[in-house]
């Protein structure tokens, strides 16, 4: 399978370099990506091969960064896609899809990226995986490496959610508190990445990580039966994820596993970090860095290294970069969970509430079918809830239960 694998190639000059840890391009500083050359494979024959596979992201292995087929035993993806009948009438919108990643084994999208991260590593020979998190990256960098046996640290900004911390320590990681926003943590874990030789999975196996984001495309036009959805709603906070589904359905489009064209791409962030979305709104190509002050922390990156990508795809697919506040987040958390029965994450609240927003300003209309992203669970950021939801307090007595909660029908 590695003849499809070429190389590694600089998304500015397209300098080629070989496949080993590197992340910038030394001639122009511009990010690397993996190149792969598809043209050789039959598309009945990968059909097949994906069907046959296994039933998470290893199934899409031809089309990921690998000499060998990897296998773990935390093997994330096919995380149920969800027709959201309620939500879709409801927002008056032909067809809503949830795309509900957080069933995943750490409960967010990014158990996808490490999963790939951390074979690419162990295949490169590294012994020690790290990483610079807004949270859900610390669960499932932690996680991946206890499963795997080898040793993490993961460095995040002092001030998360403790939840996200709690779920980190357990899998007997080296968590480390920096006093600092996200972006500072980024910045010392860049350091380190030279100073340790460790693998940072978004630093410098940052090529590899991103590719795991592909898998949710295929796994979107897989489940939809090889067709493509018109619009797509998903998050951005550094822009990898939304570039790559991108990605994904571009490649089995030229591949002939799938026809038609590329989605509409709507992109979410938080009003509270939106260098994406200000971008947007202003025309620009670039994106000035912000300071974070959100409860969407698991978007919060005030200098998204893909944000030029993502602004170009949203604009080339007819798409846009919105930004919802931190009350609509909190609105559209308990939109998602009162009509589907699913409890997202802040980052979820941002998607859905986007979501509404397209389609209150006429966006998305009664033809269209959409899929939206919802990259985490609920349970981690409790936070956002906990005011504005009333519990019933009664003694145990139907007297109590009729006074204070219902009285009883009339016979
Ligand atoms: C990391 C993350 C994203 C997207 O991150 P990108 O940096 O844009 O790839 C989305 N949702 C959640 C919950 C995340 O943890
Ligand atoms: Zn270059």
């Amino acid at each position: 399978m590695s003849s499809t694998l070429q190389g590694l190639r600089c998304k500015e000059c397209k300098r080629e370099y070989p496949l080993e840890a590197l992340y910038f391009c030394p001639d122009c500083f511009g990010p690397l990506e993996v190149a792969y050359d598809f043209s050789g494979l039959d598309a009945e024959e990968v059909r097949r091969r994906i069907q046959a596979g296994t039933t998470g992201i290893w199934r899409y292995a031809d089309f990921l960064p690998f000499e060998t087929r990897p296998a773990s035993s935390l093997e994330p993806g096919l995380t149920p896609l969800v027709k959201a009948d309620r939500l879709a009438e409801k927002l008056g919108v032909g067809e809503v899809w949830i795309k509900n990643d957080a069933a995943n084994p750490t409960h967010s999208f990014k158990d996808r990226v490490v999963a790939v991260a951390l074979a690419k590593a162990i295949e490169l020979g590294f012994d020690t995986i790290a990483c610079a998190s807004t949270g859900n990256l610390a669960n499932a960098v932690a996680a991946h490496a206890a499963a795997a046996g080898i040793d993490s640290y993961v460095f995040v900004p002092s001030d998360l959610e403790e939840q996200k911390l709690l779920a980190t320590a357990v899998y007997g990681t080296t968590l480390v508190g920096v006093d600092g926003a996200y972006d500072d943590v980024n910045r010392l874990c860049t350091q380190l990445a030279e100073e340790r030789g460790w693998a940072f999975v978004n630093v410098n196996l940052r090529p590899y990580y991103a590719e795991g984001s592909k898998t949710l495309a295929y796994e979107t036009a897989e489940q939809l039966g090889w067709r493509l959805p018109d619009k797509i709603v998903a998050p951005i906070a550094s822009g990898s994820l939304f570039t790559k589904i991108g990605r994904g359905f571009t490649e089995w489009l030229d591949l002939g596993l799938i026809e038609g064209e590329l989605p509409a791409f709507h992109g979410a962030q938080a009003a509270g970090c939106s260098p994406v979305a200000n971008a947007y709104a202003e025309g620009h190509d670039v994106c000035r860095p912000v300071r974070a002050d959100t409860i969407a922390k698991s978007l919060a990156i005030g200098t998204p290294a893909d944000g030029p990508y993502a602004l170009d795809l949203a604009r080339t697919t007819g798409g846009s970069i919105e930004s919802v506040s931190d009350d609509e987040i909190r609105a559209g958390i308990r939109l998602l969970a009162e009509t589907t029965g699913i409890f997202t994450e802040t980052a979820g609240g941002v998607t859905t509430a986007t979501l509404a927003k397209l389609a209150e300003a006429g966006e998305l209309g009664t033809d269209d079918r959409v899929v939206v992203y919802i990259t985490g669970e609920g349970l981690k950021t409790l936070d956002a809830v906990r005011e504005g939801f009333e519990m019933h307090r009664i003694e145990p007595t139907l007297e109590s239960f009729a006074e204070t909660v219902a009285e009883p029908a009339l016979a």
